[in-house]
């Protein structure tokens, strides 16, 4: 039995579908999604697909960009220092955003990636964007107005996280489409040999 997991593009698509449902279900209606570039991206766009309502326009997608990197802490050389830190690679384009959007604020915004594996990269664009919304509202006067974050993933590994979400959040608005085991999981997009992958897929069940 392989250590990796592999889902094809067709499991993929029926985890938005059944995602989408249920995201519809909880009464949450995402106006905006906010992938997390790279392997958010698919995800939001099949999402998109799915949550979309008759007679209603399409949910606009924005891209940011973020990087795990292993870093030393500021001490000595102690292992438990080691850890991951998030650089920003690429953010909102608020510019675009005002002009064919709004601001973000009132607004209920789905964050998208592929995978929650420590959860170090999810709170950090949680923690990041809540952070620009506050200062936009304070800066405009709106500050009354409740800008609700949900996020959708594929898949969580059920491990210990090393960053927290909001109760508000993790109770209310995650939404994984599956929970698995710690292991590595492969995506369509990153094989070189979809075939190869697919087969995989099929014979671990997730086609
Ligand atoms: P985090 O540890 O911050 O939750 O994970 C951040 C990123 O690591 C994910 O967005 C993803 O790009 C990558 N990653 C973590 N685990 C896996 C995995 O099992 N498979 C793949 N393809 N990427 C992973």
């Amino acid at each position: 039995m392989s250590d990796k997991l592999y889902f094809s593009y067709n499991h993929i698509h029926k985890l938005c579908k059944e995602s989408a449902d249920k995201i519809r279900e909880s009464n949450f209606k995402p106006d905006i999604i906010i992938s997390i570039g790279g392997g958010g991206n698919i995800p939001s766009r099949i999402l998109r697909t799915f949550l979309k309502q008759e007679g209603s326009k399409n949910i606009p997608i924005q891209v940011i960009g973020l990087s795990l990197y292993e870093s030393l802490g500021t001490g000595n050389y102690d292992e438990s220092q080691i850890g991951k830190e998030v650089v920003r690679t690429q953010w909102l384009d608020f510019g675009a955003l005002d002009q064919h959007f709004d601001s973000l604020i009132g607004k209920n915004i789905l964050i998208v990636d592929e995978v929650d594996d420590t959860r170090t990269t999810l709170h950090y664009a949680v923690s990041e964007l809540q952070k620009d919304v506050k200062e936009q509202a304070e800066r405009l006067g709106r500050t009354d107005e409740a800008t609700n974050f949900g996020i959708f993933v594929l898949h969580n590994k059920d491990k210990p996280k090393k960053a927290q979400l909001d109760d508000e959040i993790l109770q209310g608005r995650y939404y994984a489409a599956r929970t698995l085991p710690d292991q590595w999981f492969c995506y369509p997009w990153d094989a070189q040999d979809i075939e190869f992958h697919s087969e995989q897929a099929i014979k671990q069940g997730f086609n």
